[in-house]
Order: C-alpha cells, then sequence, then structure tokens
C-alpha cells in the first residue's frame, strides 16, 4: 500500500529537514510552500496523511484543514506548529479539522512516532467505514445484543428480513424471533456452544413479524471483553427459504421425470436397492415390469411430439392408477415405463397384474379427438433369482422385454436365463439370414380365408417361413425385423412375392381358379422405388392377374408418412391389385384417412379376436371396426380365430371373412394343395 504524506511549510529550511526526516522510511513524499499549492496537491494525488504549518502568508494551516476535511474526509490531518499558535486552532480541533496538533521544534522520534500513528489511524477509519458499509448494506441480517440477549442494534437487512422496524425490536428479547419449531435442548445445545467456543453456527427456524416461519442460516458470535467476560452477541444470519425451495426443487428434478412427473431411473434404483433388501430378508421378492410402447414411435412420427407427450402423460396416468400403495412406477426415458412391485408372495398374482396392465395399454387413449390404440410389451425380471443389483435386474427385465418384442409384441415375458444371448443371436441372424437367400432357405407357407357366408376358401395369406440348417423353421417374428434394420427385406420381400404368385398361378392351373393370394409388405418395401416395377415384372412372369393379388400393409405401416403412402396406394390400386390394411385396431388410423385410402379390406387384428368373448372391450371394438369398415363399403377379415366361439360371434356380427387355426395353421404349398382338394371333396 502506498503511504503519501503531504507536508506543508513556507520556509524552506523547515520543508528541507523535514524531508530528510521522512525520507527512506517508506512514505511516499510530498511537499508544498503554501496552503493553494498543497490544495492542488491533493486534487490530483490521493494523500493519507497531512502535516502541516500553521503560519503561513496567504492560508493559514488550520484553514488549509478544513478545507481539506470536506473536499477529503478520509485524509488524517495534523499541525506542526509553535506553542503560542494554540488557541488559534483549539476549534478546529473541537470542530474535528485536525487530527493532532504537534509542536516546534519537535523530537524526531516522536514525530515519527506520531505521523506513524496518523497512517495507523487512517487505516482503522477505513475499515470501520468500510464496516459501516457492510453493516448498512449487506443482505445478511445483522443483530446485536448485550450478554443477556436483549437487541442493542440491528441492520437494514434485519428489517428486510424479519418485517420489524429497529425501533420494534431493540431493547426485546430476542426470544421475540422464536420459531417454536424447536425444542428447549436445541437452544440448549447453542448456549452450550457458545459459552465453550464463543460461536455457534447452524439452521435454525424464525419467525417473521407477520408470523411466518422461515428457515434462516445463522453465525452467533460472542464478544468478550479483557477480562474475558461476554459483553455482546452478535448474529449474522440469511434467509434461507428460497435457497431451501431450490435445493429441494433439485431434488425433486434430480429424482423424477419432468414430463410425467413420474419418479425417473434414479429413484427406481434407489427404491429397488432397497425392495432387494427387504424382499431377502423376508423371504419374498421383489418384481419389476419393464414396459415399452408397442406404437409409439409411429404416434409420435404421424402426430408429431406434442401428441406424443400427451400420449405419454395419459399412460403413465392410467399406469398409476393400477399401482397398489408400496409399489412404484417411473418413466426411464423414450416411451419405457418400470414398475416395482416389492414384497411379493404368490407370482401368480404377478400375473394377473401384467395382465391388467397389459389390457389397460390396449384401451384406446383419446387424444386431441384421436383415438390411439399403442398396447404395450413387458419385460418381466424378479429380484433376487434373476439377480440383486438394479442394474442387473434391469438388465434381465430388458432381455425379456427384447423377446417379448420379438414374439410380436403386445405380449409379456419372464426373463430366462437363456435371453442373454439375444442381442448375440441377432447378429448370427443377420449373418445366416443372407446365406438362406442365395441357398434357398426361404419358403413360403399358406394360410387359407374362408368367406363366412359361403363357408368356402377364397384364398389364403401367403406367410414367410425360414428353413434354418439347424435351427429348422424359424418364425417370420424372429427375423423380419432383422431383415428391415439391414435392407435384406428387400431382396427377401421380392423372393417370397415371386413364390406366392408362381404357386397361386399353379393352384389357378390345377382349377382351383379363384383363389386370391395376400403377401405382406414391410414399411420399409414401400421406400424402394422399383416395388412397383417389380411387382408389375412378376405378375407378368408368373402369369398371375393383379386382381389375383391382395397387398397386405399394416395399419402404422401406412399412417406413417400417410401422404406418400396414398399415393403408392393409389398407383397399386390402378395396377388392379387388392388392399388390406393388416393388424388393424393396433394403429390408430383416423376415419378420415382411412376414407382416403384406396384399400378393399381389414384384417382385425388377432389380439381382440382373441379376447372377444372374454373382454367386453375387445369385443366392442371388433363390433366397431365391422360396422365401421362396412360403412366405408370395405369388407373385414378377422385374422386369429381359433374357436368356434369366435368365430360364432364375428358371423353374428356380420365378419366376412375369417383366417385362424379354427380353420388351419399356415401350410406349406403342397399341406395346403391337400387341404383344398379336401376341402373341395370334405368326404374325400
Ligand atoms: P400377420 O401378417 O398378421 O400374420 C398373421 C400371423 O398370425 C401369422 O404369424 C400367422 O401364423 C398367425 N396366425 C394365424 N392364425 C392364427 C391363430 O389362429 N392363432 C394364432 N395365435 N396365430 C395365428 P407368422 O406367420 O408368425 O407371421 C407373423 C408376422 O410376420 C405376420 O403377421 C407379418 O406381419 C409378418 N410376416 C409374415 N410373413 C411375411 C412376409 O412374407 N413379409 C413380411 N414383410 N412380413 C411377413
Ligand atoms: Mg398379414
Ligand atoms: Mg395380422
Amino acid at each position: 500500500m502506498r503511504r503519501t504524506l503531504l507536508i506543508v511549510d513556507d520556509e524552506p529550511h523547515i520543508l528541507n529537514t523535514l524531508i530528510r526526516l521522512f525520507r527512506n522510511r517508506g512514505f511516499y513524499l510530498l511537499t508544498a510552500s503554501s496552503g493553494e499549492e498543497a490544495l492542488r496537491l491533493l486534487a490530483s494525488n490521493e494523500v493519507e496523511v497531512i502535516l502541516t504549518d500553521q503560519r503561513m502568508p496567504n492560508m493559514t494551516g488550520s484553514e488549509l484543514l478544513s478545507r481539506a476535511k470536506v473536499l477529503y474526509p478520509g485524509t488524517v490531518r495534523m499541525v506542526l506548529s509553535g506553542y503560542s499558535d494554540v488557541e488559534a486552532i483549539t476549534d478546529a480541533i473541537n470542530r474535528g479539522n485536525i487530527y493532532k496538533f504537534l509542536l516546534k521544534p519537535w523530537d524526531n522520534d516522536l514525530l515519527l512516532a506520531n505521523v506513524q500513528e496518523a497512517f495507523d489511524r487512517f487505516d482503522l477509519t477505513q475499515k470501520g467505514e468500510q464496516f459501516t458499509k457492510i453493516y448498512e448494506n449487506t443482505v445478511e441480517g445483522i443483530i446485536i445484543t448485550d450478554q443477556n440477549t436483549l437487541i442493542q442494534a440491528v441492520n437494514p437487512a434485519f428489517s428486510n428480513i424479519t418485517g420489524y422496524q429497529s425501533a420494534e425490536v431493540i431493547g426485546k428479547k430476542t426470544s421475540l424471533l422464536k420459531s417454536g419449531k424447536h425444542d428447549e435442548n436445541f437452544y440448549r445445545l447453542i448456549w452450550e456452544r457458545l459459552n465453550e467456543d464463543g460461536k455457534w453456527t447452524g439452521e435454525i427456524w424464525s419467525k417473521r413479524k407477520s408470523g411466518e416461519i422461515y428457515p434462516e442460516w445463522l453465525n452467533i458470535t460472542a464478544i468478550r471483553d479483557d477480562q474475558g467476560k461476554v459483553t455482546q452477541y452478535v448474529g449474522l444470519f440469511s434467509d434461507v427459504s428460497e435457497h431451501k425451495r431450490n435445493e429441494e426443487r433439485l431434488h425433486y428434478l434430480a429424482y423424477h421425470d419432468a414430463l410425467t412427473d413420474l419418479p425417473n431411473r434414479l429413484m427406481f434404483s434407489e427404491h429397488l436397492e432397497l425392495a432387494v433388501r427387504q424382499a431377502e430378508r423376508n423371504h419374498k421378492k421383489a418384481v419389476v415390469l419393464l414396459i415399452d410402447l408397442d406404437r409409439f414411435k409411429n404416434v409420435n412420427d404421424s402426430f408429431g411430439m406434442e401428441l406424443g407427450d400427451k400420449l405419454l402423460i395419459a399412460v403413465a396416468e392410467r399406469l398409476k392408477a393400477r399401482l397398489h400403495k408400496g409399489d412404484t412406477i417411473a418413466r426411464m426415458g423414450g416411451d419405457e415405463y418400470t414398475v416395482l412391485l416389492p414384497l411379493v408372495d404368490d407370482m401368480n398374482d404377478v400375473n394377473l397384474f401384467v395382465e391388467q396392465m397389459m389390457a389397460d395399454l390396449r384401451k384406446p387413449f383419446s387424444i386431441n379427438e384421436n383415438e390411439l390404440f399403442i398396447g404395450a410389451s413387458i419385460g418381466v425380471s424378479v429380484a433376487p433369482q434373476d439377480g440383486v443389483t438394479p442394474d442387473d435386474i434391469l438388465k434381465k427385465a430388458d432381455s425379456a422385454l427384447y423377446k417379448a418384442k420379438e414374439m410380436g409384441r403386445n405380449t409379456f415375458v419372464f426373463f430366462a436365463p437363456s435371453m442373454n444371448e439375444s442381442a448375440v443371436e441377432r447378429t448370427i441372424i443377420e449373418n445366416d439370414l443372407r446365406r438362406a437367400l442365395e441357398r434357398g432357405e426361404i419358403e413360403v407357407f399358406y394360410q387359407p380365408k374362408q368367406r363366412l357366408e359361403t363357408n368356402t376358401v377364397i384364398g389364403m395369406e401367403a406367410l414367410v417361413r425360414w428353413n434354418h440348417p439347424s435351427r429348422g423353421l424359424v418364425s417370420p417374428s424372429v427375423f423380419i425385423g432383422v431383415a428391415e434394420d439391414t435392407g435384406l427385406i428387400i431382396a427377401l420381400g421380392k423372393i417370397i412375392l415371386e413364390e406366392a404368385c408362381r404357386k397361386t398361378s399353379e393352384l389357378h392351373a390345377k382349377g382351383f381358379s379363384n383363389l386370391h393370394v395376400a403377401v405382406n409388405l414391410s414399411a420399409v418395401q414401400f421406400k424402394d422405388e422399383y416395388l412397383l416395377d417389380e411387382i408389375s415384372v412378376i405378375l407378368d412372369k408368373t402369369g398371375l392377374a393383379p386382381r389375383f393379388l391382395e397387398i397386405e400393409i399394416t395399419e402404422s405401416a401406412v399412417m406413417h408418412d400417410i401422404e406418400s403412402n396414398i399415393e403408392f396406394l393409389v398407383v397399386l390400386k390402378r395396377l388392379g391389385i387388392n388392399l388390406a390394411i393388416d393388424d388393424f385396431g393396433t394403429g390408430y388410423s383416423s376415419l378420415s384417412y382411412l376414407k382416403r385410402l384406396p384399400v378393399d379390406f381389414l384384417k382385425i387384428d388377432q389380439s381382440f379376436v382373441r379376447d372377444v368373448n372374454a373382454d367386453l372391450h375387445s369385443a366392442e371394438l371388433v363390433r366397431t371396426i365391422i360396422a365401421m369398415a362396412h360403412g366405408l363399403k370395405l369388407e373385414v377379415i378377422a385374422e386369429g380365430v381359433e374357436t368356434l366361439d369366435q368365430l360364432e360371434f364375428l358371423r353374428h356380427h356380420g365378419c366376412d371373412i375369417i383366417q385362424g387355426y379354427y380353420l388351419s395353421r399356415p401350410l406349406s404349398f403342397a399341406d395346403f394343395e391337400t387341404f383344398m382338394t379336401k376341402s373341395l371333396n370334405p368326404e374325400g
């Protein structure tokens, strides 16, 4: 720090003597030989201490210092003069213009000590001013009491926080601010600390004038006199209610999903960890359901994120409604939810619970006037048998979920140790599938369809099978997904289409001349610009008239990117090919779109047909679809018909065509031929 000393004297030899005295003592020296010159120096320099002669021609020392006080109140001002001048400057001293009066002639050591002390004085005043500034302006409340906790002073921030003006509290005891939230023991501990360490810091609830209680962060210090006796207490505190609210909010955010307000993965994992320990102690099980919505992505793609978000919230609500006290539900992100059932005794209860949950999710969601059908796949894992750490248990549930999706979705699967290979299996499938196409391992099976009115077989659906050298017949649900992901579906689809058309022509030639063949197209194939040409070429090559070919597209595939699909379907239709919407009811077809699509058939999804006699909702849905389709002049095909009861229900409600195990499983071509021969000659 620079310590600037200004020396003023009109007598040059005195000035020089003083300069010699103060030189090399750590001061920065300024000298002036008149009051005017001194004021000029003060204006352009920062000066801490002024030492001036009293008697000078135009301006006396005390005059100079009284001006300096006004202009530079922070300076420490001293006069060095002859004894006879005392009277003249007493008044100036009393008014505070002059800090000290020193006598000429002086004692060198004494003068040095006095100047030194003047600089110390300057530092102290500065600190004092700083303190006052802090005291007045700080956002922290300050409260000063005597040794009996009678309030002596408070600062403006105290008033802001507590609502009390200083006049209202001075002389009162601090107990005025007690919240009533703490017991005697709490205060006793504070006093113990204050008596032992002289300070206490912590969070404490206080009461505002309004009666509102609030948390504050409080620091109390005991002030002692030279004998060590406490004379005062100083309390420094800040209102932490905002901070506490933020903290709570932060904690909440860290543990919750912002969209649905459900617990998130973090909270779920913590609950799961506890639940596993609890289950082990009680010889029970903790069960985890990992729920994935089947058609969420399609909804999001076709209707936009905003509707997608609403759907996710609605799903959360519906899932929550199913839970019991103690269960946890969380959103893991995307369209994945988890449910934790702690302390499970009987796995039959879990089965029932999962089935109910699936049924809940099969019911339509009505959002922005759209009826959305989404459904879900669920993977289930059980602790401690499948794992004990949250990570492991969730991983197992994920493997089970993967399996559930592989099995055609809308279903649930319990984890089994063999499932760990799923990911590996996908890679194997991909490699094998490439070879399968070259080696002709792809076969097409045919499942007959019957018109209910006439009881005649009117056609069949072509269903692909993979005749794997070591695995035997592999179901399309295992490899269609992989084929789609890898683009192999294009080549595969061509093989199937050509095979189906060729065999149908063959059957026509054999006398079954009215058979229609339905071939499934996957969404990826739509994107293939050569598809239309290829279909024409295949029809030509195999000699099948277009009206005997039916293309099946799933509802969700059509609704995805609907505008460009409509165009594509119109062209197909123009070629004379028939169109069916597959798995109807599982998507979210809006009627307005359906009207614009040039389709001929709706195939009701088998999940509804399956429950038609068991579940009022499915029954109603099937009836509605039939009525609606007829209103649009479409024919209805029910797939997955397995029982006579189902068939009767469908017949009763006017369904046109059925397909399913009740009539026949999908058959190899040879078996299908036999089937047809028998159905023509039932006795034969
Ligand atoms: P999809 O087109 O809805 O086919 C109907 C599925 O239901 C077939 O399964 C069929 O075997 C099965 N099914 C028929 N009747 C019954 C019944 O009474 N009960 C039960 N539980 N199931 C019945 P599959 O053959 O395993 O085919 C599954 C799915 O794979 C098909 O569903 C279709 O989406 C796809 N797929 C099959 N073949 C092809 C194909 O050549 N190309 C494409 N892109 N997808 C295909
Ligand atoms: Mg189909
Ligand atoms: Mg289907």
